[in-house]
């Protein structure tokens, strides 16, 4: 059933989000997993949430998170390993923030059985300075995790989350060095991917300087998908 159609409700959905940090692949994988009713994997969270829990991989992930680096590709490709062996994955699953290195993409293809062309690799491309104004602007909820902009989409009450009333802070790796940081290790490392699936993989580029609405709406299309 691995390669049946997408128009296929039963079909297995494979997709992974490329694009520079800022670009808004966490939102659109939330919306796109829940509409085709996949689960959405965020090693983002998923690293955030073992940070705090102070387990064995979010100790060794910590120091790296701090200093906007990108966290050792062993340490993502085992927390992702376990993540899509759950059985909620079997019908396909969206990644977000993962694969971001090309040892990674190996991990991931290994993993699925090394076959990439059942799935489908969203490009996300959004100019340099637009990146650093989402990125700066964004807020974050240390207690349920919902995120906010200043801008863009500001919670009701400035500074507090929507959804539990805590504190909203800027995260460690929103700030605005780091993230000039993160951009850089985006073009050394991740880049090269757009290169390694447009081979491998049914690739489709999307203009993400646009409304969410107007991006979601490509996302279907390109997975055949109905709105
Ligand atoms: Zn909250």
């Amino acid at each position: 059933m691995a390669d049946a159609s997408p128009r296929d409700r039963r079909a297995v959905v494979r997709v992974i989000f490329l694009g520079p940090p800022g670009a808004g692949k966490g939102t659109q994988a939330a919306k796109l997993a829940a509409h085709v009713g996949v689960p959405k994997i965020g090693t983002g969270e998923m690293l955030r949430t073992a940070i705090a829990k102070e387990t064995p991989l979010g100790q060794k992930a910590h120091p790296y998170m701090e200093a906007g680096n990108l966290v050792p590709d062993d340490v993502l490709v085992a927390l992702v390993r376990e993540r899509i062996a759950e059985p909620d994955c079997v019908r396909g699953f969206v990644l977000d923030g993962f694969p971001r290195t090309m040892p990674q993409a190996r991990g991931l293809e290994e993993m699925t059985g090394g076959d990439p062309h059942a799935w489908i690799v969203f490009d996300i491309e959004v100019p340099r300075e637009v990146l650093m104004m989402r990125l700066s602007g964004r807020r974050w909820c240390p207690s349920c995790q919902a995120t906010y902009h200043v801008v863009n989409d500001p919670p009701k009450r400035e500074g507090v989350c929507d959804v539990c009333g805590t504190a909203l802070v800027q995260r460690e790796d929103d700030r605005e060095a780091v993230v000039a940081h993160r951009l850089q290790e985006y073009d050394d490392r991740t880049f090269p991917l757009i290169e390694h699936y447009r081979t491998r993989a049914r690739m489709a580029p999307v203009d993400g300087n646009r409304p969410m609405d107007a991006v979601f709406r490509d996302l279907l299309r390109a997975l055949e998908v109905p709105a």
